[in-house]
């Protein structure tokens, strides 16, 4: 396993149930990874050292979080030495690396997203574009940028600003020197997230997550701090939609643009009044969205991981827990700018007490016999019930009996506000 976050602890977590899998290994990994995997140190954005790594580890199978080796090519890297890994090509990962790639993908292929208004290098050229636009308007920075490459401006002052720090300042890094202006969409967003073998794909659960650090969906955007899913999100008539509209069409197109793709691919969806439109693809699974699907899942993933990188997806294989799974992150005073570290964690024990709860580990690491923060994210708590409301109820009271310094949390995940202020929380 390749990442050390919440998304990758959920993975490990499941992997381990196996009775296909004897040993995993996850690089870095964190402290509650370390539980069920042996974590060995790398840097996530060094594919040639993760080859070095995997060469002489030799795992049956490699599976990968986060989306920075990914666009780097490990895929390519490893299937080239003939090494089984859950991974689209570099080209495939284009779809989350490059905007301005995805945005032509999706007009290549007719697929309904946001309107494109332009394209730029040079911020000049793209404040005056701003006079023919309409309010709010998106601007994306065409590259990586950690979650900080999309603003959605009220106004002409906000929007020359952001272009300005993209393409003048250079504030995103390597990432902003373009961006993409497009039409602003208004809905509920969903994530669709499926696995392909680049012939077969297979929905996953559905899910919602909730980037705004404050409850109410107010403050800044984070790494995401909650996420739900319940099959009530995608009632049957508008998963066929989503099907027939976007998931086919995009892996039709990716077959006919001749660009393989193997392994997870998530849509983030808008679901306007005429009908869902791509927000966004990524080339991996989301987090905290990975948290609450695996809490879902039913099945033997190292089975279904190993068919997908061996080309032999069996849809079939894939069930699912009827009703709810909730993920509430746990996160550090200050994130998701400069946060603390080293605090001590306590009540992990007694949160998993609770039925159907489970604490993933993001941001966390050994110190001795303690376990301590490391990271903005620390904790993923996560909990599976038949309802949506019962994995609500699990999830707060398990997270209520954990504790460290400046800890905060957002009340309101899948709406939980009025339930959590009725009780006095
Ligand atoms: P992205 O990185 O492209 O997913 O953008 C991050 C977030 O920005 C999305 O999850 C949406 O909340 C918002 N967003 C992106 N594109 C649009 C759009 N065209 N209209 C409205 N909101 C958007």
């Amino acid at each position: 396993m390749i990442g050390g976050g919440g998304r990758e602890h959920a993975l490990v977590w499941k992997l381990a149930q196996s009775h296909a899998v004897q040993k995993i290994w996850c690089a870095p990994g964190n402290g509650g990874i370390a539980r069920d995997a042996e974590c060995l140190k790398a840097d996530v954005s060094d594919v040639p050292a993760l080859a070095a790594l995997a060469g002489r580890l030799g795992p049956d199978l490699t599976v990968v979080g986060p989306e920075l080796p990914l666009v780097g090519g490990i895929g390519d890297a490893f299937r080239a030495r003939g090494w089984a890994i859950v991974a689209p090509s570099g080209q495939a990962a284009q779809l989350e690396g490059s905007k301005i790639f995805a945005k032509e993908f999706l007009l290549r292929h007719e697929i309904p997203a946001a309107r494109k208004i332009g394209t730029f290098g040079y911020a000049s050229k793209a404040c005056d574009a701003l006079r023919a636009v309409s309010w709010p308007l998106v601007i994306k920075a065409d590259g990586l940028c950690a979650g900080k490459g999309v603003s959605v401006a009220q106004d002409a002052a906000s929007a020359k600003d952001f272009i300005e720090r993209a393409l003048d300042k250079n504030e995103l890094g390597p990432g902003g020197q373009r961006i993409l202006l497009e039409e602003t969409l208004e809905g509920d967003e969903l994530s669709f997230i499926l696995i392909t073998d680049g012939q077969r794909y297979a929905p996953l659960v559905p899910t919602r997550d909730h980037k705004r650090l404050f409850d109410g969906n107010l403050g800044p955007n984070t790494g995401g701090m909650g996420a739900y899913s319940s099959d009530e999100l995608l009632p049957p008539k508008l998963r066929a939609t989503i099907l027939e509209t976007i998931v086919e069409p995009t892996l039709r197109g990716l077959a006919a643009d001749g660009i393989p793709y193997q392994g997870f691919l998530y849509i983030g969806l808008m679901l306007t009044k005429s009908g869902p439109k791509v927000l966004e693809f990524n080339c991996r699974l989301g987090d905290p969205e990975t948290q609450a699907i695996v809490a879902r899942m039913d099945f033997d993933l190292a089975e279904v991981l190993a068919q997908a990188a061996a080309g032999k997806l069996d849809a079939s294989k894939l069930r699912w827990k009827p009703g709810a799974s909730v993920c509430l992150v746990l996160a550090s005073a200050g994130y998701p700018e400069n946060f603390e570290t080293g605090k001590k964690i306590e009540g992990l024990a007694n949160a998993e007490k609770i039925r159907g709860a489970k604490v993933f580990h993001a941001g966390t690491k050994r110190d001795g016999d303690a376990i301590v923060t490391s990271g903005g994210r620390v904790l993923g708590v996560t909990a599976a019930a038949p309802s949506l409301g019962a994995a609500l109820a699990a999830t707060y009271e398990a997270a209520g009996n954990i504790h460290f310094e400046g800890m905060h949390y957002r009340k309101d995940i899948a709406g939980h506000v009025n339930r959590v202020h009725a009780t006095g929380d």
